[in-house]
């Protein structure tokens, strides 16, 4: 068998989608996996929907994504150039071979004669189609004479090449995820291949060609995409290609978080995830948020995408991209559509920031500390995040997890307040400032111990002067052990609290 060669060959239509993004990965995966070839190819020939940026936006994910490209655009190969408007040479010729080999057609029907069509056929409750029912009474080659045809292109006609799709063949493929798939050809329609107006390809053929030219062995791509493959094969029979056509594995679609339906952008924002890898600013300037600017790391990000249609046959769940590769196979991608859950994402990525050494989590926390003028030490920071990063699912909750070690309470938590903050206990607290007026040992442990011994001595109630002590340090009844705050804000700090708390709590 011939080195494994995929592509992933996305058009420049907009930010990628994580759909897209997941195509990409699965793609190179099975070529890591396979020690074959991953290639970038830009399928730009779409005019009309051509959106500048997104070529940059696409490479820069696959970036952040940490999916490295060994052949195609930016990165070159042997088959370059490896985006299609580049390629616009090439295309023409595989369409008139097309034409030559009766496979295909010139049509000179204008966009308004075909428009009317459309409109007649809508008003008789029909959908129009340029098919084989319809193709022999209109303006194309198919009743020309090759003179005629000739002088239409001297005048200036614009034309198309369609595809010439056979009558009545059942078309059997084999897809590696669905298993066999058969259409009856009558159902398709003449596909546009090729426009003289702009002198490119449509995606069917220039897909066709470079899939053959740059000699992919795979296409693994998503499921919208699976009704254009009986074309396709067609279209490989057509050229006379059929023995190294690729084989063919459509992924399934990703679903809404209530599973019904395809995943979008709308989901995203009415629930408030982004399903872009990347923040999108749009020519016009609309802005759509990513994963990398909410705080997501790419491992868990990638991490979570992997498990999204495809299972490892196992309970794991964290993979790194190693693993993945190690693991992955097409073999284990599920034919029905992957729901997409916004909770399992930030599970993900709780996971990963739970597992970094503190002293990574620290240097990432930094920043924000100077920011806000806060120059402390590494190792101070580090000790932060070893008490507060079980809470935290991202690194930017940090600080609401621990400004506390670094600024008294502005406010106190009214409901906390109310439970804690009644009878005895503000007087337990006063003579708790006393004690620890008088401490000399300010770790932790020293610190727990003489408030315990002095609790169990008095016989006063445990959790209500511990929250108590908490609410006047912290403003709230959570956060990490106590002592460990004490101890770090020091005794100048935790007397200056608790004297201010003692204070507004008695009004
Ligand atoms: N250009 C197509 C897209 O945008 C590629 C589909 C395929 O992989 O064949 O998804």
């Amino acid at each position: 068998m011939s080195a494994i060669r995929v592509r992933f060959a996305p058009s420049p239509t907009g930010p990628l989608h994580i759909g897209g993004v997941r195509t990409a990965l699965y793609n190179y995966l099975f070529a890591r996996r396979h020690g074959g070839t991953f290639i970038l190819r830009i399928e730009d020939t779409d005019s009309q929907r051509y959106v500048e940026g997104a070529e940059k936006y696409i490479t820069d994910s696959l970036k952040w994504c940490g999916i490295e490209v060994d052949e195609g655009v930016g990165v070159g190969g042997p088959h370059e150039p490896y985006r299609q408007s580049e390629r616009r040479a090439i295309y023409l010729q595989y369409a008139r071979q097309l034409v030559q080999s009766g496979n295909a057609y010139y049509s000179f029907d204008s966009a308004e004669s075909l428009d009317k069509l459309r409109a007649e056929a809508e008003a008789r409750g029909e959908v129009f189609a340029y098919d084989h029912s319809v193709r022999d009474g209109l303006d194309n080659s198919l009743k020309l004479t090759a003179e005629e045809v000739q002088a239409r292109m001297d005048r200036g006609d614009q034309w198309v090449v369609r595809f010439k799709m056979p009558v009545g063949e059942e078309v059997v493929m084999q897809d590696l995820i669905r298993g066999e798939v058969r259409v009856n050809s009558s159902t398709l329609d003449d596909k546009v291949l090729y426009k003289s107006a702009d002198g490119l390809p449509t995606y069917h053929l220039a897909n066709i060609v470079d899939d053959h030219l740059m000699e992919i062995t795979h296409v693994i791509r998503g499921e919208e995409w699976l009704p254009s493959l009986p074309l396709h094969v067609l279209l490989y029979r057509a050229f006379g290609w059929s023995d190294s056509q690729p084989q063919f594995a459509h992924l399934p679609l990703l679903l809404k978080p209530t599973g019904q339906g395809k995943l979008s952008k709308r989901d995203g924002d009415k629930m408030g995830f982004p399903v872009f890898p990347l923040r999108w600013v749009s020519p016009t300037g609309e802005i759509s948020r990513g994963y990398r600017e909410d705080g997501y790391f790419p491992e868990a990000f990638i991490n979570m995408l992997a498990l999204l249609g495809w299972n490892p046959g196992t309970e794991q769940e964290i993979f790194s991209m190693d693993e993945l590769i190690r693991d992955f196979s097409l073999e284990r991608v599920g034919k029905s559509g992957a729901r997409f859950s916004p909770d399992k994402a930030k599970w993900f990525n709780a996971q990963y920031l739970h597992a970094k050494p503190d002293e990574e989590l620290a240097a990432m926390y930094r920043p924000e500390l100077l920011a806000k003028g806060i120059d402390i030490p590494m190792e101070k920071i580090t000790q932060i995040i070893g008490l507060i990063k079980s809470r935290a699912t991202f690194v930017n909750e940090f600080w609401e997890l621990s400004s506390f070690f670094f600024e008294a309470p502005q406010e106190y938590d009214p409901k906390a307040v109310q439970k804690f903050w009644n009878g005895d206990n503000p007087g337990r607290i006063k003579e708790l400032y006393a004690l620890l007026e008088q401490a000399d040992d300010f770790t932790a442990g020293a610190l727990h111990d003489k408030v315990a011994a002095w609790i169990e001595d008095k016989g006063y109630p445990m959790g209500q002067v511990m929250n108590c002590l908490r609410l006047a340090l912290v403003g709230a009844s959570k956060g990490p052990d106590l002592f460990e705050i004490v101890s770090f804000i020091g005794k100048e700090q935790t007397l200056s609290r608790i004297a201010k708390a003692l204070e507004v709590l008695a009004n």
